[in-house]
């Protein structure tokens, strides 16, 4: 009986925990997913390779990471200002 009893409170224990995690993984990554589209949405999306990757979405990526979008030779001065200005803006959440 104290095996079953066990059983049921780890389990609910567990049942509780994935759900939550399952919650928060959903909310971070989709801040994330939102950033790199808002991103992706200012590149040129013409995929040349100039900047070293494969596709703009790539680039997106990368440029949250940290890469300049000087990199991106196509995109227009005012996109580029744009974007540097959201990483800055990011940058200054997270030292908050
Ligand atoms: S250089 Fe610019 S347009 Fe070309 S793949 Fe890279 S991000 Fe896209």
């Amino acid at each position: 009986m104290d095996a079953l009893y066990a059983a049921i409170v780890l389990g609910s224990i567990g049942l509780v925990l994935s759900i939550l995690i399952g919650i928060c993984g959903k909310f971070l990554i989709t801040q994330k997913d939102d950033i790199v589209e808002e991103i992706y949405d200012l590149l040129p999306k013409i995929n040349c390779g100039g900047c070293g990757n494969p596709s703009c979405m790539q680039m997106a990526e990368k440029i949250l990471q940290g890469e300049s979008i000087e990199n991106c030779r196509p995109c227009s001065l005012e996109n580029k200002q744009i974007i540097s200005k959201k990483i800055e803006e990011i940058k200054k959440k997270h030292k908050k």
